[in-house]
């Protein structure tokens, strides 16, 4: 993720843009966000946020995730389980999943931005982009 500041700074004029109203709510989970080396999901961030909001519910931190999303503050990753996964990160980049404690890592490769489409892809479809996720074994899980 870019320098902090920056990112402040795109987060308020995204905000303004789409009317979202800045609330100290909303401010404190996306530096919340930002701070993640994880791509939480909403359960995660809402333990996280609560020492600062002690008085946010699950279903506010939730929905505001879901409201981020929705006007192109945050994205949705890719997620190996039901639950949703949240990402600060809008730059380009691609994705390691590690398959013991389920943290999603960045990383960034010219290489795969620009791949090939397969050539037996079923007829009709039209590839628009796309984003590399690699699996295996993180750092920390394998100390
Ligand atoms: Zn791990
Ligand atoms: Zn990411």
């Amino acid at each position: 993720v870019n320098d902090k500041t920056s990112e402040t700074e795109r987060f308020f004029s995204k905000c303004r843009e789409n009317n979202l109203k800045i609330t100290p709510q909303r401010r404190v989970l996306f530096e919340a966000l930002l701070s993640a080396d994880d791509h939480p999901t909403a359960e995660v961030m809402y333990r996280r946020v609560r020492e600062k909001l002690p008085n946010i519910s699950y279903d506010t931190v939730n929905r505001t995730l879901l409201t981020f999303v929705e006007v192109g503050i945050i994205r949705q990753a890719e997620s190996r389980e039901s639950a949703k996964r949240f990402d600060p990160n809008v730059e380009r980049h691609h994705h390691f999943h590690c398959i013991k404690c389920g943290r999603i890592i960045d990383f960034v490769d010219p290489n795969y931005d620009n791949f090939d489409s397969p050539r037996n892809l079923p007829e009709g479809l039209l590839v628009l982009g796309g984003r590399v996720v690699l699996e295996g074994i993180c750092d920390r899980c394998r100390e």
